[in-house]
Protein backbone atom coordinates (compact mmCIF):
# COMPACT_ATOMS: atom_id res chain seq x y z
CA UNK A 1 0.00 0.00 0.00
CA UNK A 2 0.99 3.47 -1.02
CA UNK A 3 0.71 6.73 1.22
CA UNK A 4 1.34 10.39 -0.11
CA UNK A 5 2.39 12.75 2.53
CA UNK A 6 1.16 16.65 2.64
CA UNK A 7 2.57 19.23 4.49
CA UNK A 8 0.93 22.63 4.19
CA UNK A 9 3.49 24.90 5.05
CA UNK A 10 2.05 28.35 6.22
CA UNK A 11 3.24 31.73 8.60
CA UNK A 12 1.20 30.62 11.47
CA UNK A 13 0.41 26.67 11.74
CA UNK A 14 1.81 23.86 9.38
CA UNK A 15 -1.44 21.20 8.59
CA UNK A 16 0.07 18.01 7.77
CA UNK A 17 -1.42 14.92 6.29
CA UNK A 18 -1.23 11.37 5.20
CA UNK A 19 -3.67 9.62 2.40
CA UNK A 20 -4.44 9.03 -0.90
CA UNK A 21 -7.18 11.66 -1.42
CA UNK A 22 -10.04 13.07 0.46
CA UNK A 23 -11.81 10.33 1.51
CA UNK A 24 -9.11 8.96 3.73
CA UNK A 25 -6.78 11.65 4.87
CA UNK A 26 -6.05 11.79 7.68
CA UNK A 27 -4.26 15.60 9.49
CA UNK A 28 -2.59 17.08 11.76
CA UNK A 29 -2.02 21.01 12.94
CA UNK A 30 1.17 22.12 14.09
CA UNK A 31 1.62 25.78 15.25
CA UNK A 32 4.57 26.95 13.19
CA UNK A 33 7.54 27.90 15.80
CA UNK A 34 11.34 27.33 14.78
CA UNK A 35 11.60 25.95 11.38
CA UNK A 36 13.72 23.18 13.75
CA UNK A 37 10.83 22.15 15.67
CA UNK A 38 8.31 22.61 13.34
CA UNK A 39 9.59 20.70 10.62
CA UNK A 40 10.63 17.79 13.11
CA UNK A 41 7.37 17.76 14.08
CA UNK A 42 5.95 17.46 10.46
CA UNK A 43 8.71 14.42 10.11
CA UNK A 44 7.84 12.84 13.18
CA UNK A 45 3.80 12.78 12.37
CA UNK A 46 4.56 11.07 8.58
CA UNK A 47 6.90 8.81 10.19
CA UNK A 48 4.03 8.27 12.45
CA UNK A 49 1.24 7.78 10.32
CA UNK A 50 2.66 6.32 7.03
CA UNK A 51 5.59 4.88 8.25
CA UNK A 52 7.20 2.26 5.65
CA UNK A 53 4.16 2.98 2.96
CA UNK A 54 5.26 6.37 2.73
CA UNK A 55 6.24 6.61 -1.16
CA UNK A 56 6.00 10.52 -1.57
CA UNK A 57 5.44 13.82 0.45
CA UNK A 58 3.85 17.06 -1.14
CA UNK A 59 4.78 21.04 0.02
CA UNK A 60 3.22 23.65 -0.26
CA UNK A 61 4.64 26.68 1.45
CA UNK A 62 4.22 30.53 2.45
CA UNK A 63 6.97 32.38 0.22
CA UNK A 64 8.16 33.55 -1.34
CA UNK A 65 9.69 30.15 -2.35
CA UNK A 66 12.57 28.72 -4.55
CA UNK A 67 10.96 26.64 -7.81
CA UNK A 68 13.60 26.76 -9.94
CA UNK A 69 15.42 22.98 -9.97
CA UNK A 70 18.56 24.24 -11.56
CA UNK A 71 18.91 26.80 -8.57
CA UNK A 72 20.88 25.92 -5.54
CA UNK A 73 17.86 27.25 -3.17
CA UNK A 74 15.40 24.72 -4.78
CA UNK A 75 13.53 24.16 -2.20
CA UNK A 76 13.64 26.82 -0.34
CA UNK A 77 11.68 29.69 1.50
CA UNK A 78 13.72 32.56 0.53
CA UNK A 79 12.67 36.54 1.60
CA UNK A 80 10.01 35.93 3.38
CA UNK A 81 9.88 38.46 6.41
CA UNK A 82 9.10 36.03 8.82
CA UNK A 83 11.30 35.50 11.85
CA UNK A 84 13.53 32.71 11.41
CA UNK A 85 12.04 31.48 7.80
CA UNK A 86 14.70 33.28 5.37
CA UNK A 87 16.32 31.02 3.54
CA UNK A 88 15.04 27.87 4.94
CA UNK A 89 15.23 24.79 3.24
CA UNK A 90 12.10 23.18 3.96
CA UNK A 91 12.31 20.48 0.98
CA UNK A 92 15.87 19.57 1.57
CA UNK A 93 14.94 18.62 5.39
CA UNK A 94 11.87 17.02 4.43
CA UNK A 95 13.90 14.98 1.76
CA UNK A 96 16.52 14.36 4.30
CA UNK A 97 14.52 12.90 7.12
CA UNK A 98 12.27 11.06 5.40
CA UNK A 99 14.30 9.60 1.94
CA UNK A 100 11.41 9.91 -0.19
CA UNK A 101 11.01 12.52 -2.95
CA UNK A 102 9.53 15.60 -2.28
CA UNK A 103 6.85 17.76 -4.70
CA UNK A 104 6.90 21.79 -3.90
CA UNK A 105 5.06 24.69 -4.62
CA UNK A 106 3.77 27.33 -2.76
CA UNK A 107 0.82 26.98 -0.48
CA UNK A 108 -1.71 28.68 -3.07
CA UNK A 109 -0.65 26.62 -5.95
CA UNK A 110 -1.23 23.93 -3.64
CA UNK A 111 -4.67 24.89 -3.21
CA UNK A 112 -5.31 26.00 -6.89
CA UNK A 113 -4.44 22.51 -7.81
CA UNK A 114 -6.62 20.72 -4.99
CA UNK A 115 -9.78 23.16 -5.77
CA UNK A 116 -9.52 21.90 -9.85
CA UNK A 117 -9.40 17.82 -9.05
CA UNK A 118 -11.76 17.76 -6.78
CA UNK A 119 -12.99 21.21 -5.33
CA UNK A 120 -15.04 24.06 -6.92
CA UNK A 121 -13.64 24.35 -10.42
CA UNK A 122 -13.40 20.49 -11.33
CA UNK A 123 -15.83 21.14 -13.65
CA UNK A 124 -13.97 23.49 -15.83
CA UNK A 125 -10.36 23.44 -17.66
CA UNK A 126 -8.79 26.49 -15.81
CA UNK A 127 -8.97 28.75 -12.36
CA UNK A 128 -7.76 30.93 -10.07
CA UNK A 129 -7.08 30.52 -6.76
CA UNK A 130 -6.77 33.49 -4.18
CA UNK A 131 -6.41 33.25 -0.57
CA UNK A 132 -7.06 36.53 1.64
CA UNK A 133 -5.90 36.04 5.09
CA UNK A 134 -3.04 36.99 6.82
CA UNK A 135 -1.25 37.45 3.52
CA UNK A 136 -2.66 37.35 -0.07
CA UNK A 137 -1.39 35.19 -2.42
CA UNK A 138 -2.78 33.33 -6.08
CA UNK A 139 -2.35 30.31 -7.89
CA UNK A 140 -3.57 29.43 -11.40
CA UNK A 141 -4.17 26.63 -13.35
CA UNK A 142 -4.59 25.42 -16.95
CA UNK A 143 -5.71 22.31 -18.10
CA UNK A 144 -3.92 20.51 -15.15
CA UNK A 145 -0.54 22.94 -15.41
CA UNK A 146 -0.03 25.47 -12.50
CA UNK A 147 1.27 28.88 -14.20
CA UNK A 148 4.93 28.89 -13.61
CA UNK A 149 7.34 30.95 -15.41
CA UNK A 150 10.36 32.77 -13.72
CA UNK A 151 9.38 32.44 -10.31
CA UNK A 152 6.01 31.47 -9.44
CA UNK A 153 3.42 34.55 -9.53
CA UNK A 154 3.20 36.49 -6.42
CA UNK A 155 -0.71 38.12 -7.43
CA UNK A 156 -0.67 39.25 -4.05
CA UNK A 157 1.61 42.26 -4.53
CA UNK A 158 0.15 43.78 -7.71
CA UNK A 159 -0.72 47.93 -7.02
CA UNK A 160 -4.30 49.04 -7.25
CA UNK A 161 -5.47 52.57 -7.46
CA UNK A 162 -5.90 53.79 -3.86
CA UNK A 163 -7.85 57.43 -3.35
CA UNK A 164 -6.09 58.99 -0.08
CA UNK A 165 -8.43 61.04 0.73
CA UNK A 166 -11.60 58.23 0.81
CA UNK A 167 -8.77 55.42 2.38
CA UNK A 168 -5.78 57.61 3.87
CA UNK A 169 -3.96 54.39 5.34
CA UNK A 170 -0.40 53.74 3.36
CA UNK A 171 -0.91 50.31 3.29
CA UNK A 172 1.46 47.46 5.23
CA UNK A 173 3.56 45.71 2.89
CA UNK A 174 7.16 46.14 4.21
CA UNK A 175 8.25 46.02 0.42
CA UNK A 176 5.41 47.68 -1.57
CA UNK A 177 3.23 49.79 1.35
CA UNK A 178 -0.41 49.94 -0.53
CA UNK A 179 -0.02 47.25 -2.91
CA UNK A 180 -3.09 44.37 -3.15
CA UNK A 181 -1.52 42.62 -0.05
CA UNK A 182 -0.91 45.93 2.20
CA UNK A 183 -4.18 47.36 1.39
CA UNK A 184 -6.46 43.89 1.77
CA UNK A 185 -4.89 41.63 3.93
CA UNK A 186 -6.43 40.31 7.20
CA UNK A 187 -3.54 42.64 9.27
CA UNK A 188 -4.24 45.86 6.76
CA UNK A 189 -7.81 45.64 8.19
CA UNK A 190 -7.02 45.57 12.05
CA UNK A 191 -4.14 48.31 11.19
CA UNK A 192 -6.56 50.10 9.55
CA UNK A 193 -9.77 50.50 11.73
CA UNK A 194 -7.85 49.29 15.06
CA UNK A 195 -9.99 46.16 15.46
CA UNK A 196 -9.96 42.51 13.79
CA UNK A 197 -12.05 41.87 11.09
CA UNK A 198 -14.01 39.11 12.98
CA UNK A 199 -15.13 42.45 15.16
CA UNK A 200 -16.08 44.26 12.52
CA UNK A 201 -19.97 44.10 11.88
CA UNK A 202 -21.29 43.35 8.47
CA UNK A 203 -22.43 47.04 7.98
CA UNK A 204 -19.14 48.78 8.76
CA UNK A 205 -17.73 50.63 5.74
CA UNK A 206 -14.36 48.18 5.86
CA UNK A 207 -15.97 45.48 4.12
CA UNK A 208 -17.22 48.33 1.00
CA UNK A 209 -13.76 49.28 0.80
CA UNK A 210 -12.16 45.65 1.49
CA UNK A 211 -14.63 44.53 -1.71
CA UNK A 212 -13.81 47.47 -3.72
CA UNK A 213 -10.02 46.54 -3.37
CA UNK A 214 -10.54 42.43 -3.98
CA UNK A 215 -13.15 43.45 -7.14
CA UNK A 216 -10.37 45.72 -9.03
CA UNK A 217 -7.59 43.05 -8.13
CA UNK A 218 -9.74 40.16 -9.46
CA UNK A 219 -11.06 42.45 -12.24
CA UNK A 220 -7.36 42.94 -13.17
CA UNK A 221 -6.37 38.55 -12.85
CA UNK A 222 -9.58 38.30 -15.29
CA UNK A 223 -8.01 40.56 -17.89
CA UNK A 224 -4.87 39.14 -17.60
CA UNK A 225 -5.45 35.57 -17.53
CA UNK A 226 -9.05 34.99 -18.32
CA UNK A 227 -9.45 31.89 -15.93
CA UNK A 228 -13.00 29.66 -16.05
CA UNK A 229 -13.73 30.35 -12.29
CA UNK A 230 -12.75 32.40 -9.56
CA UNK A 231 -11.95 30.64 -6.25
CA UNK A 232 -11.62 32.83 -2.84
CA UNK A 233 -10.49 31.65 0.37
CA UNK A 234 -8.70 32.57 3.77
CA UNK A 235 -9.71 34.03 6.63
CA UNK A 236 -11.24 37.04 5.57
CA UNK A 237 -13.10 35.55 2.70
CA UNK A 238 -15.38 34.17 6.12
CA UNK A 239 -16.96 37.53 6.39
CA UNK A 240 -20.62 37.00 5.75
CA UNK A 241 -21.43 39.01 2.72
CA UNK A 242 -18.29 39.36 1.06
CA UNK A 243 -18.86 37.49 -1.96
CA UNK A 244 -21.60 39.66 -2.76
CA UNK A 245 -20.33 42.82 -2.85
CA UNK A 246 -16.90 41.52 -4.69
CA UNK A 247 -19.13 40.52 -7.31
CA UNK A 248 -21.42 43.81 -7.89
CA UNK A 249 -18.11 45.67 -7.79
CA UNK A 250 -16.49 43.24 -10.00
CA UNK A 251 -19.46 43.64 -12.50
CA UNK A 252 -19.12 47.66 -12.04
CA UNK A 253 -15.47 47.65 -12.97
CA UNK A 254 -15.79 45.59 -16.00
CA UNK A 255 -19.28 47.16 -17.43
CA UNK A 256 -20.30 44.23 -19.67
CA UNK A 257 -16.79 44.85 -21.89
CA UNK A 258 -16.12 40.96 -21.45
CA UNK A 259 -19.21 39.56 -23.23
CA UNK A 260 -19.39 35.92 -21.42
CA UNK A 261 -22.37 33.96 -19.76
CA UNK A 262 -19.60 33.53 -16.87
CA UNK A 263 -19.74 37.71 -15.83
CA UNK A 264 -23.00 38.53 -17.44
CA UNK A 265 -25.56 36.43 -16.32
CA UNK A 266 -23.96 33.65 -13.68
CA UNK A 267 -21.25 36.07 -11.71
CA UNK A 268 -22.59 33.71 -8.34
CA UNK A 269 -20.89 30.65 -9.88
CA UNK A 270 -17.58 32.54 -11.39
CA UNK A 271 -16.53 33.72 -8.07
CA UNK A 272 -17.08 31.28 -5.62
CA UNK A 273 -15.56 29.84 -2.26
CA UNK A 274 -13.47 27.12 -1.93
CA UNK A 275 -15.35 23.68 -2.47
CA UNK A 276 -12.64 21.94 -0.12
CA UNK A 277 -13.27 24.23 2.90
CA UNK A 278 -9.79 24.69 5.34
CA UNK A 279 -8.58 21.55 3.45
CA UNK A 280 -7.40 22.86 -0.28
CA UNK A 281 -3.80 23.64 0.87
CA UNK A 282 -3.31 20.28 2.60
CA UNK A 283 -4.99 18.06 -0.39
CA UNK A 284 -2.91 20.17 -3.15
CA UNK A 285 -0.03 19.06 -0.98
CA UNK A 286 -0.83 15.61 -1.83
CA UNK A 287 -1.43 16.06 -5.35
CA UNK A 288 2.06 17.62 -5.35
CA UNK A 289 3.44 14.48 -3.72
CA UNK A 290 1.33 12.04 -6.29
CA UNK A 291 3.45 14.00 -9.01
CA UNK A 292 6.77 14.01 -7.21
CA UNK A 293 6.44 10.08 -7.33
CA UNK A 294 5.14 9.81 -10.95
CA UNK A 295 8.27 11.90 -11.79
ZN1 LIG B 1 3.57 43.99 -1.43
Amino acid sequence: MKIFGAVEAGGTKFVCGAGSGPDDLTTLRIPTTSPHETIGAAVEFLRRTAGADLAAVGIGSFGPVELNRASARYGCITSTPKPGWRNTNLTGAVAAALGVPVGFDTDTNAAALAEARWGAARDVSSCLYLTVGTGIGGGAIFDGRLLHGMMHPEMGHIRLPRDPAVDPYPGGCPFHGDCLEGLASGPAIEARWGKRGEELPAEHPAWALEARYLALAVANFVFTLSPGRVIMGGGVMRQAGLFGMIRRELAGILNEYLQVPELLEHMDRYVVGPGLGDRAGVLGALTLAERAWEG
